[in-house]
């Protein structure tokens, strides 16, 4: 029976690797409070700190440049209220686009309605935000733009390197979700000319519950979340997640030496998958056709729900997704597809396919043999077919 894992945006297999180093924080006498001035805290602290050079090495920046959070969406949420309310005599609008994570998208909505003017930029038939259009929408009330990197729906991947120097230009802070970018195209907060940014643990083969959040020494940023002890330079209260923080340390460390191999080798798998696919009829490939994330392969089936292929490919031993997590079990068309100019009755027919480290091309070879006749079948019952 096969069991492939086709799913990798949603969540990611933790690395063997990870878990060793995990499981040494959370067995034994590692187990220290880093704020405690004996040696167990000394211990954790100096590990602590080790873990934060990672992490600030990957994206180079500063050691103190690095906060931990419990995840991709706190990060979001930490970023975006921290820049508003701080920033809130200065003005009072903030910049978003239609195809942001729900983390950031509703965290701005949510301040729409506490009395921020808030833009949502509408995005192309790619999914890509559009220069002129961030330009277009900067008034001088304008104290925070937030884009993502990559999109987790459609894997398309935003000009944040030229957003960022409008925004600097301006003096607007920038803050830029790279959830899904990190780890698989480069991320370097000074090339991106960002402020403020958000990653996430369990999409890069690391532990769930944990993240961080990069803030750019003199941001005119404060904690407004969290209340509590003095923890992560009064950034973040609350006894430090150290295991996770270990593990996403870890994590990070080997995306960064494995990123450039392993980006052309899933480019690879992902070309051949898309290739394979759009030479069936009735499918179209969604977000941009080139500026794409290395392992993100998403489609558009006419005639079929997302969900009856993805039982069918679930019967298969194949686990995909019909492109964002927190549509399953919802009749809503994806936010991220309509934004795109995609009807709903054709955005119900998505798939989305990201592959990981331990896919083959042997993974791929069968996914295409076993789609074909489960497309027929499916569109043969079809009443959308006629
Ligand atoms: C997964 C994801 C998040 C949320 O991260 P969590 O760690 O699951 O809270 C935010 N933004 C993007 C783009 C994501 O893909």
């Amino acid at each position: 029976m096969h069991s492939i894992y086709f799913d990798h945006s949603g969540t990611t297999p933790v690395h063997p690797a990870v878990a060793e180093e995990m499981y040494r924080y959370i067995t034994g006498d590692s187990f220290g409070n880093p704020s405690s001035i004996h040696k167990y805290g000394l211990r954790i602290r100096e590990d602590l700190k080790e873990a934060r050079e990672k992490v600030a090495s990957a994206l180079g920046a500063d050691v103190d440049e690095i906060v931990f959070t419990s995840g991709g969406t706190e990060s979001d949420n930490m970023a975006i209220h921290g820049a508003a309310q701080v920033n809130k005599n200065r003005g009072n609008h903030i910049i978003t686009s239609a195809v942001e994570h729900h983390a950031v998208l509703n965290t701005v909505k949510a301040l729409g309605k506490a009395g921020f003017d808030i833009t949502i930029l509408p995005v192309d038939q790619y999914g890509m935000v559009s220069i002129d259009d961030v330009a277009a929408a900067i008034t001088d009330k304008t104290i925070l733009i937030t884009i993502m990197h990559a999109n987790n729906e459609v894997g398309t991947i935003m000009p944040i390197a030229q957003i960022g120097q409008l925004a600097q230009e301006c003096k607007i802070i920038f803050h830029v979700d790279a959830v899904q970018s990190v780890g698989k195209i480069p991320v370097n907060v000074d090339d991106l000319k960002v402020d403020l940014l958000s990653l996430s643990g369990h999409k890069i083969n690391g532990p769930k519950g944990v993240g961080a959040l990069y803030i750019r020494k003199g941001t005119n940023w404060r904690q407004t979340l969290l209340h509590g002890g003095a923890q992560e330079r009064l950034r973040r209260a609350g006894t430090e997640n150290i295991p996770g923080i270990m593990g996403l340390a870890k994590a990070i460390e080997l995306a960064m030496e494995e990123r450039e191999t392993e980006g052309a080798r899933l480019i690879g798998l992902r070309d051949k998958l898309i290739h394979g696919l759009l030479s069936i009829g009735d499918v179209k490939l969604t977000g941009h056709p080139t500026k794409r994330l290395p392992n993100h392969a998403s489609f558009l089936f006419k005639y079929i729900e997302g969900e009856s292929m993805l039982l069918s490919l679930d019967m298969k031993g194949i686990a995909a997704s019909t492109g964002s997590a927190c549509t399953t079990g919802s009749l809503e068309p994806s936010h991220v597809l309509t934004a795109m100019g995609v009807p709903p009755e054709e955005a119900h027919g998505s798939l989305r396919i990201t592959l990981g480290k331990d896919n083959t091309e042997e993974d791929i070879d069968y996914f295409l043999d076993v789609i074909k006749p489960i497309i027929e079948k499916l569109r043969d019952m079809s009443p959308l077919k006629d």
